[in-house]
């Protein structure tokens, strides 16, 4: 199953069946009955106060965000699903961080529960820099359904890389 390379992190059962999702034609049903609404976030402005709120219901005393974007120029592989810089700048006597979030574009048409999931992901890096253990941890603090939504998401990019179609296309 090489040609799964979303799911290389997953249980050989889990990509099984994905694979077999996908030979069957079934993978965008199930993930459409499992997410049935698209969010609204659309916007840079709005994408900020989105993340900004996360951040304050969960992380009020992490280091201020400076700016939030979505970029298409992030290739959505592996882990490579947003992206989180700090800048280290000198001000004064004091060395200051200016943090930076951005996210794929594929997560602004989609579920509320994928963009959660990023933006969680994102804030996390805030206080754990690695993806270890308490980096996964904080992620299911903010969000219980992390993982699930994550596994998801990857379902989801799955299909994409198959051929399928968007789900959550906007209707104008
Ligand atoms: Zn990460």
């Amino acid at each position: 199953m090489s040609s799964l390379p979303y799911l290389t992190a997953y249980p050989e059962t889990l990509r099984a069946q994905a694979a077999q999702l996908l030979a069957e034609g079934r993978l965008a049903d199930v993930l459409r009955r499992r997410y049935p609404q698209a969010h609204e976030v659309r916007s840079d402005k709005a994408l900020y106060q989105y993340v900004q709120e996360l951040k304050e219901r969960h992380l009020r005393n992490a280091e201020p965000l400076s700016k939030v974007a979505f970029d298409s120029k992030i290739q959505v592989i592996r882990h490579a699903l947003g992206l989180h810089t700090a800048i280290s700048r000198v001000q004064g006597s004091k060395l200051k961080a200016k943090h930076e979030i951005r996210i794929a574009t594929v997560f602004r048409e989609g579920p509320p529960e994928f963009l959660r999931m990023i933006a969680v992901h994102e804030l996390a890096h805030l206080k754990e820099k690695q993806h270890n253990k308490a980096f996964y941890q904080l992620c299911c603090a903010m969000e219980p359904h992390y993982h699930q939504f994550e596994f998801d998401l990857r379902l989801y990019l799955t299909l994409r890389d198959h051929g399928g179609p968007a789900l959550w296309v906007a209707q104008r």
